[in-house]
């Protein structure tokens, strides 16, 4: 099984988690920028985390044979806080760097006007930069959340097929189904969605725009989630290409349209030095 997990925190995550994906059949992935758990207090602490994802954990995941890209954007918990909302002046700097694939995530975390503005700027910098965009849901008040968040990626003027709305569940699923928008299903131990619940919602809905992810991140989360879904699949009666597509052909179709997915070998030999990864030998 070929896995490409399109949204997890791999900063939030040890080396072991990365060995053990690898060990899983986890490929490549996807790992949206997003808050740091303490407080972001100046644009700096931005531009350091911009530049581990696109230098340093690459690096990381490369080790184990993982491919390892990134979305760069301004969070939603974050756009309220004015210190943060800077940044906005410096995305476009990094939404040109290889290795950036989308601009995310974005969205509402409490629907705030704070929210509404850096959601729709950043939707604009997704046309402008030709990228996809990664849309997070809000967490409490789903339903008119997802609503909102449809309003607004229709209002930009982006195509719904560039656009991925994460973190869905049964409640939200038939909005965007409709929408044109990719689905996106984070997959948790105890919250948002399980494996079994995934597979009810693959068996209503068919697997076209499904995105399955992990979301791995600072609170109780299984980077393995992924495999598990696969697993819950093929016992549900799903074929091996039904999974092939839901794990893998689905998200480098989306992320695909960056043109900037690199899936070739990941060079074994290569080290860290300064800002960026050095080929082996040289
Ligand atoms: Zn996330």
């Amino acid at each position: 099984m070929r896995i490409f997990d399109p949204h997890i925190h791999m900063t939030s995550r040890t080396t072991d988690d990365y060995e053990r994906m690898a060990a899983a059949g986890v490929r490549a992935l996807v790992e949206p920028a997003f808050w740091l758990g303490q407080p972001r207090t100046s644009v700096g602490s931005f531009t350091d985390y911009f530049d581990s994802l696109v230098g340093w954990e690459p690096f990381r995941a490369g080790q184990f044979g993982i491919r390892h890209h990134a979305t760069i954007a301004l969070n939603p918990k974050e756009a309220n806080d004015p210190r943060c909302r800077e940044v906005l002046g410096v995305l476009p700097r990094y939404l040109e760097k290889d290795g950036v694939v989308a601009v995310g995530e974005i969205g509402y975390d409490s629907m705030t006007p704070e929210e509404d503005d850096a959601f729709a700027a950043q939707l604009a910098l997704a046309i402008e930069h030709e990228l996809p965009a990664l849309v997070h849901t809000p967490h409490r008040d789903k339903a008119r959340g997802s609503a909102r968040t449809l309003d607004v990626v229709r209002e930009s003027g982006i195509d719904p097929g560039r656009v991925a709305v994460d973190h869905l569940n049964e409640v939200t699923v038939g909005a965007v189904a409709g929408s044109g928008c990719w689905m996106g299903f984070s997959i948790y131990p105890d919250t948002k969605m399980t494996a079994e619940r995934m597979v009810h919602i693959l068996r209503e809905y068919g697997l076209e725009r499904m995105l399955v992810n992990s979301a791995a991140d600072w609170g109780r989360s299984d980077p393995l989630l992924t495999r598990r879904t696969g697993e819950a699949m093929l016992a549900a009666g799903f074929s091996d290409d039904d999974v092939d597509r839901v794990l893998w052909r689905n998200p480098v179709e989306f992320y695909g349209q960056s043109k900037r997915l690199d899936l070739g070998p990941v060079d074994a030999d290569a080290t860290f030095e300064g800002n960026s990864i050095l080929r082996g030998g040289s």
